[in-house]
């Protein structure tokens, strides 16, 4: 269970029931008013070596811009959610680019108003859209400090139109598993060889909890996606992706093999990590691979074409072997 260790918040939020919750959930932990969740300067001003502490704390205020961007891959629009940033630290983690070392959990208690233009955005499209509302943050590691994701569920779930997504991390399923979701969600479960949750997913849950976590929420109706991602090429990295996949298919029930669609996604890197990653985490390995990798622009990292295209290849065989029934989205 996440206790921070300090919270800075926006007084705005003690006019809304969640944030009042909130203040009063953690009335013990020390508290900072501050004028916006964007600007914290001290936070700011802190170093890369302090990463790990930063994402200590909780920030807290009222989101501002709720702006949908159009998405082809496993929704139609991704939307700024009731959260950003999150207290893991997983070493190539997407939000670092945006965020940079103030990527900690950011909790916005507005729910109501994100909720609307989801439910509205829905029921005015002729066609069914899906919405994907944890691409900013974890949304089961969220819920497990706001009740957020049971929140929305409930308030989902009744509505005429339209389904919601999330991927996840987490094992802390059990508050959604009773809950009356008439298949409106769909969850995607992200798993990883369980050396490099070891190495380089730091403060997320162990494979094994994934797996089980998949497995409890096939069994209570939920449409179930498994993300292997971001596939990340370390020198023994066949080995330890075929043990995945294997794993997978041992230990995932028989419904959860039967219905689980699959997106596998290759890492992508950056400078901003580098740079983070050798002050934070200084004995972590090196994610950064000279010989594999090459520039996407913006400092930014992905594996050589031909790197990539030779995993690709081998992992299609893999799952071939061990899911051919399972539809793979996409490999990106
Ligand atoms: S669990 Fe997701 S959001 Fe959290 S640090 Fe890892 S990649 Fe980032």
């Amino acid at each position: 269970m996440f206790k921070p260790k300090g919270i800075y918040y926006e007084k705005a939020i003690e006019d809304y029931e969640l944030g009042k919750q909130l203040l009063e959930k953690y009335k013990d932990v020390p508290k900072v008013v501050i004028e916006n969740h964007n600007n914290i300067e001290e936070m700011r001003k802190k170093q890369n070596s302090e990463f790990a502490d930063m994402k200590r704390n909780l920030i807290i205020g009222v989101r501002k811009t709720h702006k949908f961007v159009e998405n082809h891959k496993t929704s139609d629009y991704l939307v700024p959610y009731t959260s950003s940033g999150c207290t893991a630290m997983c070493m190539y983690c997407y939000l670092v680019c945006n965020y940079n070392k103030c990527a900690y959990l950011r909790l916005f208690v507005n729910r109501e108003q994100m909720l609307e233009k989801i439910i509205k955005t829905a029921q005015k499209s002729e066609k069914q859209l899906t919405f994907e509302i944890g691409s900013n943050s974890d949304l089961i590691l969220e819920n497990s400090i706001t009740g957020n994701l049971v929140w929305t569920i409930e308030n989902f779930a009744n509505t005429s139109k339209g389904f919601l997504t999330l991927p996840t991390k987490f094992d802390m399923v059990d508050d959604i598993l009773p809950l009356q979701h008439n298949g409106k969600i769909i969850i995607r479960m992200s798993v990883n060889p369980e050396e490099i949750i070891n190495k380089v997913e730091f403060g997320t849950s162990r494979l094994k909890g994934r797996i089980q976590a998949i497995n409890k929420l096939v069994e209570s109706g939920y449409k179930i996606g498994i993300l292997i991602a971001p596939v990340i090429l370390v020198e023994n990295w066949k080995e330890l992706y075929t043990e995945l996949i294997q794993r997978l298919s041992q230990e995932l029930s028989h419904k959860a093999k039967k219905e689980a669609f699959f997106e596998i996604i290759f890492m992508t890197y950056s400078y901003v990590h580098t740079k983070i990653n050798e002050e934070a985490f200084p004995n972590a390995i090196n994610l950064y691979d000279q010989e594999k990798m090459t520039g996407r622009g913006r400092g930014k990292y992905g594996y050589k074409e031909k790197n990539r295209i030779d995993a690709e290849i081998y992992l299609r065989v893999q799952m071939q072997k061990y899911f051919p029934q399972n539809k793979i989205e996409y490999i990106v």
